[in-house]
């Protein structure tokens, strides 16, 4: 069993997952289908699925080219957003069952993104695909729901074991802790993350995967209860009135214009 990180685009992840015993990999969201072909041929193992998170094109770009190489490839996508991922074969629903090869994981529903977002879960990888949902040290931007189903998402992935490992669909790391840091300048963990991060950068490597126990240690948007947050916001914002909600939205807000 194997995870490899596959760079799309400018900052983009495709992940690769292996299953040992039948050779058989899929790969969760895919916009350059020859980047992902290579490192599938090079890691000798066979396609045979496709996990898409949401129908953004910087996700679901390279599903057609795929589906070209791979006639009998199976694509998984969201009920909510079929007409809108390309080749769907396998429609999903929240709780449903994902297989990849021998390998079982569960779609869990996270909507606001998209409306129909999905992450994909393999308990015996302890790893979650949180596409453009929760991202290390962030959160997606609000383009298809408010932040109290936002709030509701990330709180479906926040339930995951802490030892949970968090894949996600982009490398926004260093300037989500920038960010971070405007909001609790004397969290300490965040103040480390955000040196190693730089450093990781700096050496030209990933910062991913994240764990959720990691998360809720630095993610502002996991920390909407953080004492130093509410005093900040609600020093420049005292509408927030210590409402998770509001905090929520304003911590977004806040986000979209840094
Ligand atoms: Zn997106």
């Amino acid at each position: 069993m194997a995870i490899i990180a596959v760079p799309q685009l400018t900052d983009n992840f495709a992940y690769l997952i292996i299953d040992d015993s039948s050779k058989e990999c899929g790969v969760v969201d895919c916009a350059e289908a020859a980047k992902v072909l290579d490192e599938a041929k090079r890691q000798g193992v066979n396609l045979t699925t496709v996990l898409s998170t949401h129908w953004h094109f910087d996700h679901v770009g390279g599903n057609k080219d795929l589906l070209a190489a791979i006639p009998n490839l199976r694509i998984y996508g969201a009920k909510a957003e079929h007409g809108r991922i390309p080749g769907i074969t396998d429609a999903i629903d929240d709780g449903d069952e994902v297989r990849v090869g021998g390998l079982r994981g569960r779609a869990i529903g996270i909507p606001a993104h998209t409306s129909g977002h999905v992450a994909y879960y393999f308990p015996t990888l302890k790893s979650v695909f949180s596409g453009d949902t929760l991202f290390i040290a962030g959160c997606g931007r609000l383009f298809e729901g408010g932040a109290a189903t936002m709030l509701q998402s990330l709180s479906k992935l926040a339930a995951l074991p802490d030892d949970t490992k968090v894949y996600c669909g982009h490398e926004y790391t260093v300037k989500n802790l920038e960010f971070a840091l405007t909001l609790e300048p004397g969290n300490k963990i965040l103040a480390a993350k955000h040196q190693w991060a730089k450093q990781m950068r700096r050496e030209g490597k990933w910062t991913v995967p994240s764990t959720i126990g990691d998360e809720k240690r630095f993610n502002p948007f996991l920390r909407t209860e953080s004492p130093e947050i509410r005093a900040n916001l609600t020093r420049i914002a005292p509408e927030v009135d210590n409402d998770n909600v509001k905090i929520f939205a304003k911590i977004r807000e806040l986000k979209d214009r840094y």
